[in-house]
């Protein structure tokens, strides 16, 4: 059987899928949490509720600049309120939201606000599902953000108390609930004990991220002599290993499905996804998206042109990136002329590349 991912079991074991794309483990059937169909495509907005966080993990990937901060943002477009979130996502045309940061339910009022939001908004089908550690998530909590639309809990168990939060949602919402944890070598007992406590409980799915070394973790990682696997870049060595031994436990000894994700399927075939969406949907006239999900547009600076060729900001005229006619408008009236390559953002910001026309 295939989940909408298109994994299919692999020679009749119970591991199905590939360590580049996704690997699941499920007795019964190919089985992904909703919140990840949707992901999987890049069809899912990354809002950053909050860097506000009660933990203080070791491998915490989140930057400096937003962990610890109440900063709000979406995907990586900073935002300052619920209705800019909600613009912003309705820009990229998203069709569900991760909630994340921090902890969303340190910011409680503000995450409830905004899935309250984003149910009204784009109705009762924009999927929702939200990241926390549980140490905030009372009966009372749960019930409010289930009656305000959200789908989908994911408990990040800082601690393994952490993990009865999933029979605390099971109990007293209907919403879909499971784990989600980094996984690294040393961390098999928790993630087993994790998949015990989703059965227990009556929860629906553990998810194991590949753990990432990056810039704000690096050197916690190094000093628990963790080092980057020089096959998988940017990954804890052992990463992939680790997972693979708890997914083997998990086909033999439970009927949870257990689903691990890789570190680059996450960063370059989600993202590029999404990015590859927001870029068809958002450009104008004069932009043309690329097979990257970028934007290139052509540009006359300092140009004396007339009113109503192109689209004029200040004494920069934007025209679509065909290189004859960039040349023949600064001939004509002048300037410069340019080919700009730029991701997505409504800023158009950072820059990929931009090239002088002759
Ligand atoms: S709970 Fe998440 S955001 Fe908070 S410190 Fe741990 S990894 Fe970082």
């Amino acid at each position: 059987m295939a989940s909408s991912s298109g994994l299919r079991l692999l020679g009749g074991r119970r591991i199905a899928g590939s360590p580049e794309k996704a690997l699941i483990a499920s007795a019964s059937e190919i089985y992904m949490a909703r919140g990840c169909d949707l992901c999987f495509p890049g069809r899912k907005a990354v809002v950053f509720v909050t860097g506000l966080c009660d933990d203080s993990c070791f491998y915490c990937p989140v930057s400096r600049e937003k962990l610890g901060r109440d900063v709000f943002y979406v995907n990586e477009v900073r935002v300052s309120s619920v209705d800019e979130a909600l613009a912003e996502v309705a820009r990229i045309g998203a069709r569900g939201a991760s909630l994340t940061g921090g902890d969303p339910l340190v910011a409680f009022h503000r995450t409830v606000e905004l899935v309250n939001a984003f149910k009204e908004y784009f109705g009762p089908g924009f999927h929702l599902h939200l990241y926390t550690s549980g140490r905030r998530l009372t009966a009372e909590a749960a019930i409010a953000l289930w009656r305000a639309g959200l789908d989908e809990v994911r408990i990040h168990p800082t601690e393994p108390s952490l993990l009865s939060r999933v029979g605390l949602v099971r109990r007293h919402t209907g919403m879909s609930v499971g784990v989600e944890m980094p996984i690294a070598p040393g961390m098999e007992a928790l993630a087993i004990e994790a998949v015990r406590a989703v059965e227990r409980f009556g929860g629906d799915f553990v998810n194991l991220n590949e753990m990432e070394i990056v810039e704000p973790n690096a050197r916690a990682l190094l000093a628990r002599g963790y080092t980057e696997s020089r096959l998988r870049p940017f990954t804890v060595r052992g990463s992939l290993e680790a997972a693979l031994r708890v997914l083997e436990w998990a086909a033999e000894n439970s009927r949870v499905p257990v689903h691990f994700c890789p570190a680059s399927f996450k960063d370059s075939i989600q993202t590029g996804n999404r990015m590859r969406t927001s870029a068809h949907l958002d450009a104008y006239w004069y932009e043309e998206p690329t097979a990257s999900g970028t934007l290139v547009w052509g540009e006359v600076r300092g140009s004396n042109a007339p009113e109503g060729l192109g689209e004029r900001r200040g004494s920069t005229i934007l025209l679509p990136p065909d290189e004859a006619l960039l040349s023949y408008i600064a001939r004509r009236y002048g300037g410069e002329a340019f080919i700009v390559e730029a991701h997505p953002t409504p800023d158009r910001s950072p820059i990929v590349s931009e090239r002088r026309v002759d």
